[in-house]
């Protein structure tokens, strides 16, 4: 009998690929990835949307946690990442070496997909599944049931092992299609798409990006830290977590062990504050005042002690601690969007071209050009997606660097704008409602924005379509 091993998520998608493959006669199996960064709800060991999905279609599932080589992957991908911290190409071809393994291990003939061609904006893509097929040492070995009309047929398909005809050719983002033929095969109570991993959470992802900054060497128990509480970097570059609920409280006082401490309030009810170092640290007393913040009803002052792993505080000083102000606790947060800037994307633009306009002086031609460029990114943004603020930012600063390529190197070549851009729109983002990992988004793009191989971003193919329409425009 022809078997096939399916990546399931439990979502729509992948779970209709398995009923297809299931119709046709074919065996199936299911694997499941889970990572410190899935949204999923794990009841037991493993995401139980894809446990469900499975017992729904009656097939075997297994369950593979994503380790420290896939940590290592999100830290340094190969080939970049999405709007948030999501390396997406990276993330596919790991999970396809290791369902590609797991195939030759249960004598598999294929792997199968629920992906749609045009899904998703950096993984979808037609270029982006070859890609993906080649690294991962899969190529034509992946059946894609529910856009395989619009692709090259694999070879199941080729061998006839699969009734192409039988298969589908959906393609983009609407799931309406999807959601018909769910209904047609009895497909019931599946989760709705959840946007991607939390690496594409903007909060989350500014979390990570700090981290990596600030401690790079980082393992998966602190990643896994990074979704637990409220996060703080305080004076003294401790990082800190406050619990927002007892679930999450709990979960710091039980990752105390590492070089951590966790402080709790002593008399009366609180939250937990996780110091991520030594109980002697001069932050300790920035977290006793985070916790004072933080109380349900306010308090003048607070006395904490150091919790054992019971979460009891133990006093360990008649001190105590009033609380952090606004201020402080504004300024401590690690957060995707630094309160006290100016407000987000109209602010943004209207600053940014006034900075624009300043810096090219007399040049009306080069502001002529990035306003109209600014123009049409940004009707292109409202038809695709993808993050307004870096599109807007990386429009108005694309060619930023050319004044300073001509004075250094007495030339305005692609190669010498994408050196001196960076710098210079490092400068004019610094103080700008814009995340950090965004910024570093739009500097990726002004590094390459005239390098057509290293478009990876749906933001970056923004800029480039909007930038080359302009360029036909002078042209005329
Ligand atoms: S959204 Fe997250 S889980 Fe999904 S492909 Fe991208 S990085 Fe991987």
């Amino acid at each position: 009998m022809v078997k096939g091993l399916l990546l399931l998520s439990g979502g729509l998608d992948s779970t209709l690929a398995g009923r297809i493959l299931l119709d046709l006669g074919i065996e199936v199996e299911a694997v499941n990835f889970t990572s410190p960064f899935c949204r999923c709800t794990p009841k037991a060991f493993g995401c139980s949307a894809a446990r469900a999905a499975a017992e729904r279609l009656g097939i075997p599932v297994r369950v593979l946690a994503k380790g420290e080589d896939y940590l290592e992957l999100v830290k340094r991908p190969k080939h970049g990442r999405g709007s948030g911290m999501n390396p997406c190409l990276d993330c596919r071809i790991y999970a396809f070496r290791k369902a590609g393994k797991l195939m030759n291990e249960t004598g598999a003939d294929f792997i199968a997909t629920g992906e749609v061609l045009g899904q998703r904006p950096m993984s979808q893509r037609r270029d982006a599944i070859r890609l993906i097929e080649r690294e991962s040492g899969l190529e034509g070995r992946v059946v894609r049931p529910l856009s395989a009309k619009l692709l090259p047929p694999s070879l199941p398909e080729q061998q006839g092992l699969i009734d192409r005809e039988r298969l589908l050719a959906i393609q983009g983002r609407s799931r309406k299609t999807q959601m018909r033929i769910a209904e047609e095969r009895d497909i019931r109570d599946y989760p709705c798409p959840a946007g991607g991993c939390l690496l594409t959470d903007p909060e989350f992802a500014a979390r990570l990006h700090e981290l990596l900054e600030r401690e790079p060497e980082f393992d998966l128990a602190d990643a896994k830290l990074l979704s637990v509480g409220r996060h703080f970097r305080l004076p003294g570059g401790t990082k800190c977590a406050i619990g927002r609920n007892e679930e999450e409280n709990a979960k710091l006082e039980h990752s105390v062990g590492r070089p951590h401490c966790c402080l709790v309030p002593t008399e009366i009810p609180g939250p937990t504050a996780l110091l991520l170092g030594s109980p002697e640290s001069p932050d300790r007393e920035h977290a006793a005042r985070l916790i004072a913040y933080h109380l349900r009803e306010k308090a003048a002052c607070v006395a904490v002690g150091i919790a054992n792993p019971d979460g009891d505080g133990i006093p360990e000083t008649s001190k105590v601690y009033s609380p952090a102000t606004e201020e402080e606790v504004e300024a401590w947060r690690i957060s995707a969007r630094p309160v006290g800037k100016i407000p987000r994307n109209d602010g943004l633009r209207a600053v940014l071209i006034h900075a624009m306009r300043e810096h090219f002086g007399t040049d009306s031609r080069r502001i002529a050009h990035a306003e109209r460029v600014l123009e049409l990114a940004e009707a292109i943004q409202a038809r695709e997606g993808g993050s307004l603020s870096v599109v807007i930012a990386a429009a108005i600063l694309h060619d930023i660097g050319i004044l300073e390529a001509e004075r250094k190197h007495g030339s305005n070549a692609g190669i010498y704008q994408e050196m001196e851009g960076p710098p210079i729109a490092r400068r004019f983002l610094r103080d700008m409602d814009i995340s950090a990992v965004e910024a570093d988004h739009v500097y990726a793009i002004i590094a390459n924005h005239h390098t057509a191989r290293n478009i990876d971003t749906l933001e970056f193919r923004i800029l480039w379509d909007a930038d080359r329409i302009r360029n036909i425009e002078e042209d005329r």
